[in-house]
């Protein structure tokens, strides 16, 4: 019978183990490294698919950067926001005032316009503030409409909380107040989570009341948007336009 030594089979075997064990260490830290890459290059505000591109064509007064603005359409997806009276919910409102706002702004060269959501999608209150401060912008502005308990109770108020914010607070709500026609409740600050958030100049507008029939059937009209979203820009414009002198 002829003997099989294992002592030489054993020690190649060691030998071979060991070479598969640095080579699995190689291909991990390789692996590691291109991982930490990817996730470091992937989070840019532009490519978030519930930030609209910007798609300005109008051509930037020369030398002069555009006023980046965010436009936050309330609510949205599993949050429709306040019940109208007529039973209409708010983030209906809110999505398609925010698009006249937009448009608008992207007409103008002064402006470089980005909204928080262009759908029915639900987004967190500290994403919408994250998405204007990943971008540097200039200012966030929250559109909302007002809910209350007391059908007779209507008017438009701007809310702003840093004292940074203020004078564009009263610049926006100026404009606001007269284009909708609707009782002027003023500016006030609250620490609304979107602007506690915000980094930059943010303010929140209650155009007025959805649950008041007058300030909801006028909110709920086309005519009564334009205006609206018309006052909104010329508000941004003048805030800037008085800053800046420009
Ligand atoms: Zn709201």
């Amino acid at each position: 019978m002829k003997r099989i030594s294992r002592k030489q089979p054993q020690s190649r075997q060691a030998t071979f183990m060991i070479i598969v064990i640095v080579l699995m260490g190689l291909v991990w830290s390789i692996y590691e490294l291109s991982s930490s890459q990817i996730s470091a290059n992937r989070i840019k505000p532009s490519e978030d698919p519930t930030v609209s591109q910007n798609k300005n064509t109008a051509t930037p007064q020369e030398g002069l950067q555009r006023y980046k603005i965010v436009i936050d359409a309330g609510h949205g997806g599993k949050d429709p926001g306040a019940e109208g009276a007529s039973g209409n919910r708010e983030q209906v409102y809110t999505l398609s005032l925010s698009e006249k706002v937009y448009d608008l702004l992207q007409q103008d060269p002064m402006f470089e316009a980005h909204m928080t959501r262009t759908d029915n999608a639900f987004v967190e209150l500290e994403d919408r503030a994250q998405i204007a401060n990943d971008l540097n912008a200039d200012a966030f502005v929250s559109i909302h409409g007002n809910t209350y308990k007391d059908p007779e109770v209507s008017g438009t108020e701007t809310y702003y909380y840093a004292d940074a914010s203020f004078e564009f607070a009263r610049k926006v709500h100026e404009q606001l107040a007269e284009a909708t026609g609707f009782k002027d409740r003023g500016v006030k600050k609250e620490g609304w989570k979107v602007l506690t958030s915000s980094n930059n100049l943010a303010i929140l507008l209650e155009v007025g009341f959805l649950t008041n029939l007058n300030d909801e059937t006028n909110m709920l009209s086309d005519t009564h948007q334009n205006r609206t979203a018309e006052a909104i820009v010329n508000g941004i414009r003048k805030y800037f336009t008085d800053r800046d002198g420009r």
